[in-house]
């Protein structure tokens, strides 16, 4: 099969796909853009194929792009060929990846998450660098967490920096968003231990008696975690700061946690 191709800068499916960039254009249409045939090939392990598949015009023959490109067409998407400054301005990078996915967004509603399905979850509130929630989401698959609970109003998960920084995790685990009220009557029901991190606990983060499912909520970068969650909570703890800074990365803190609480698992 002859693959369409595009030369065009101005073409209207390259002017589409470059402005997933932008929030706006992601929120109305559900999609997202994904670089890389690494990322690719996580999605398609989890049974997601893209809408729209570009292939750089130099982009080397592999097993995996084969597999890429069979899955796209047979889930009703289409395969592009294009050339390598389409490639840079969509990604806006000097060294583009050869090969760009466009996926669905896909959220899990809270009312579908299972607890059990795993011993851990991430609850982030108003989480704001692209960068620290892609780099929690990886950091949640690889620990074994079911899922990143985002509460109200935090960055895109689909933006392409934080999809980015996943890794490709953003297809492994469930990402659910919702309103602080929703989340406190949801929260009501969870079978396992709730907890809260802020830096005025007592508690240290390994004190406290766990039951799993654990559902572990981290605070804002700046502002930490609000009164109106960490009272939400079963215990709030802190993990030690021994030296002269006064509090971690959110990211880093997320991963001390969600490898305490799976540990102990
Ligand atoms: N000034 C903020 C505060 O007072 O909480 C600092 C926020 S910190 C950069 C971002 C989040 O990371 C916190 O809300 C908390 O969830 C987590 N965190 C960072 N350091 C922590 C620590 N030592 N113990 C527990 N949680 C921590």
């Amino acid at each position: 099969m002859t693959d369409r191709l595009i030369t065009s800068l101005t073409n209207d499916t390259v002017k589409n796909v470059r402005a997933l960039n932008m929030r706006k254009e992601r929120e109305s249409t559900g999609q997202f853009l994904a670089e890389g045939l690494k990322f690719i090939g996580e999605a398609l392990d989890q049974g997601r194929a893209p809408r729209l598949l570009l292939v750089g015009m130099e982009a080397r023959d592999h097993p995996l792009l084969d597999r890429a490109k069979a899955a796209t067409r047979a889930a009703g998407g289409e395969v592009i060929v294009v050339t390598h400054p389409i490639l840079e301005k969509i990604s806006r990078r000097d060294n583009p990846q050869t090969v760009l996915g466009v996926f669905e967004q896909v959220y899990t509603p809270l009312s579908a998450i299972q607890p059990g399905a795993a011993p851990c979850w991430v609850a982030l509130e108003q989480v704001r660098d692209p960068g620290n929630l892609g780099t929690i989401i990886r950091t949640a698959d690889a620990a074994g967490c079911g899922g990143v609970i985002l509460i109200d109003d935090c960055v895109d998960p689909f933006s392409t920096e934080a999809v980015r920084a996943t890794m490709g995790s953003v297809f492994a685990v469930a990402i659910a968003r919702t309103t602080r009220a929703e989340f406190l009557a949801w929260r009501q029901s969870w079978p396992g231990s709730v907890i809260g991190t802020r830096l005025d606990a007592t508690h240290g983060y390994r004190d406290a008696a766990l039951q799993h499912p654990a559902l572990i909520l981290m605070g804002n970068e700046q502002a930490g975690l609000t009164d109106e969650l960490a009272a939400a909570c079963d215990v709030n703890v802190k993990i030690p700061m021994r030296g002269r800074a006064d509090s971690l990365n959110l990211a880093i803190a997320t991963g001390i946690m969600v490898y305490a609480a799976t540990d102990a698992a």
